[in-house]
């Protein structure tokens, strides 16, 4: 054991520092291949090499008529030149020959374009020698008007324009959405190679609660924190375990952890009793076995705790978030989104911070980085604060779409003053 003072007898963390401990608990997450349509929203592992060209063949872009330009140098509406049709060509077709020479073949969107041809002529632009637009009825046969010259090349959609064979198409880090996973469809790829999602175990505290649904007594409230924030950790980019609350029982609180901690949990999330009173469960039970507790110096969420828990012969990284929903959800925020996403492999681990002026006045306490709720108005660049500092107050949490982060040093803002917003959209 080191002699180094602990966390609480050093004073209280800046938000920085507590954010750079809470970050250096989480590993990379490590890779696991999914089937693409389980990809969604996951990271890219590894770099996605394009197996076959795009297109795979030369094809055409149109329905209509595969041609030598050559063949066509003056066609026009008011003197049609007029061709045998000597192939049909569906997509999917591969059984036709290079192109007749003095002849034209009907081809479809999609199909390929057969050897010899260097054009389409776009059905529109035909005439069936009938005299009719369209597709004549002969299918494969007869003859067709073409009322247009086309330049080579015309309509022809070629092998590798739009990606090469062996072209890198993706980036490892990626951000997986709908139109990458198309592509990797393209290719030929079933699955991919992503960044395994973290797993976070979430434990509540507090024998005061009670289940949604169940009687309320007198002195009882419901829990909230443990599905608020399972929520927030799959939004997160990360999975959870909700495990039911414990009530303040030191002994009740390491079984119900002891069972559920094994390989493959990289994080356990526990929220209440770390602060200054007398039953303070999840501090009883974690100091001395790799956790420690202490201040940061911000609000809501001051009393935290952090470190590699040790339990049953292993140890598992730790976070105790104070039970306040508002500070659970804002230390969330503030600590474990950034660190999840980062272990996640997530490009953005933060959520984007815009500057906006204030709607009306606030007064902030000195020392400490406050995050007061508030209502981003985008038209004018305004930010109001919904409810007030009081961290309880989870109505007003829920209509807030953003956090207003006031610095340690700021005791005043007045209304207009410009302010850094963290915007808490998905
Ligand atoms: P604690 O951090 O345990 O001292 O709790 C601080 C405040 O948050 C108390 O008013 C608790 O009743 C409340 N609280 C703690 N845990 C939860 C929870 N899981 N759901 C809702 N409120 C809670
Ligand atoms: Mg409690």
């Amino acid at each position: 054991m080191s002699a180094a003072a602990t966390w609480s007898e050093s004073g209280p963390r800046t938000v920085d520092e507590h954010r750079a401990a809470v970050a250096a608990l989480l590993a990379s997450s490590g890779v696991e291949t999914v089937p693409l349509a389980a990809a969604a929203g996951r990271v890219l592992a590894a770099d996605l090499t394009a197996a076959i060209a795009l297109p795979p063949f030369d094809n055409s872009a149109m329905d209509g008529y595969a041609v030598r330009a050559v063949e066509l140098t003056g066609a026009s509406e008011g003197s049609p030149v007029e061709l045998a049709v000597s192939a049909d060509i569906p997509a999917g077709r591969t059984d036709v020959g290079p192109l007749e020479p003095g002849t034209v073949a009907r081809i479809m969107t999609g199909a390929p374009v057969p050897d010899g041809a260097d054009a389409i002529v776009p059905v529109e632009r035909t005439e069936s020698s009938d005299g009719g637009a369209g597709f004549g009825a002969g299918g494969g046969t007869g003859r067709v008007r073409i009322t247009v010259a086309p330049e080579k090349g015309a309509f022809v959609r070629r092998a590798g324009e739009d990606a090469a064979g062996g072209a890198v198409l993706l980036e490892a880090g990626t951000v997986l959405g709908a139109s990458q996973i198309g592509l990797a469809a393209a290719v030929g790829r079933p699955d991919l190679v992503v960044r395994r999602r973290p797993h976070v175990l979430v434990l509540s505290t507090g024998s005061e609660l009670v289940a949604p649904g169940e009687p309320l007594a007198p002195g009882q409230i419901y829990e909230s924190n443990g599905t608020m924030l399972a929520v927030a950790v799959r939004e997160a980019g990360a999975t959870a375990e909700q495990l039911s609350f414990v009530p303040d029982d030191v002994e009740m609180f390491r079984a119900a952890l002891a069972v559920r901690v094994r390989d493959g949990v990289d994080l356990v999330l526990t929220s209440g009793g770390v602060s200054a009173g007398a039953y303070e469960v999840v501090k009883d039970a974690m100091t001395g076995h790799g956790v420690e507790f202490g201040k940061v110096a911000m609000q809501p969420g001051g009393p935290q705790g952090c470190g590699r828990l040790e339990l049953g012969g292993t140890t598992v990284a730790t976070v105790t978030l104070p039970g306040n929903p508002v500070s659970s959800l804002v230390s969330f925020e503030v600590f474990v989104r950034p660190a999840l996403r980062a272990a996640a492999g997530y490009p953005d681990p933060d959520r984007p911070v815009v500057t906006a002026r204030l709607a009306g006045d606030l007064s902030s306490p000195a020392g400490k980085r406050q995050f007061r709720r508030g209502v981003l108005d985008a038209t004018n660049g305004t930010v109001a604060e919904v409810g007030s500092a009081g961290s309880h107050l989870i109505a007003a949490l829920a209509r807030a779409d953003c956090l207003v982060d006031l610095p340690a040093e700021t005791v005043s803002a007045a209304a207009g003053e410009p302010v850094a917003v963290w915007l808490l959209g998905t």
